[in-house]
């Protein structure tokens, strides 16, 4: 009988007890019907973890998906928008419109845009 008594002594000097303590409130826990509030907790702190991980993830992938990289149509500088946005070239200040991940002018080149110029240089030319 009195064998039991230094090994239970060991234990506690070790540090051992505590970690065996806690190991019976948690058998004991389980066993008297409250596994449900350990699960719980470990539920919650799982939520914790994972939700800003999922919410990281969901925000990197729209990202990947709406970003476009692409060079402006009108200089050829290279800049990122986002899709289905109107963006404007910082290099030439062209309005853009992206879409099917390339940027294109919203005015296309042609009469009108040549038109407008030839008239503000018809307008320098004649002061009076
Ligand atoms: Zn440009």
């Amino acid at each position: 009988m009195n064998n039991y008594s230094p090994k239970l002594l060991w234990l506690n000097k070790s540090g051992l007890g505590c970690l065996l303590n806690l190991l019976l409130i948690g058998i004991l826990l389980v066993s008297v019907g409250l596994g449900w509030v350990v699960n719980g907790f470990l539920i919650l702190l799982g939520i914790i973890v994972v939700t800003p991980v999922i919410g990281l993830w969901i925000l990197r992938w729209w990202v990947k998906r709406n970003l476009v990289e692409d060079q402006c149509p009108v200089c050829g500088y290279e800049f990122t928008g986002f899709n289905n946005i109107e963006s404007r070239c910082p290099s030439c200040g062209e309005t853009l419109e992206i879409k099917e991940g390339k940027f294109k002018r919203i005015t296309p080149p042609g009469i009108v845009d040549v038109e407008v110029v030839d008239v503000s240089v018809q307008q320098f030319d004649n002061p009076d």
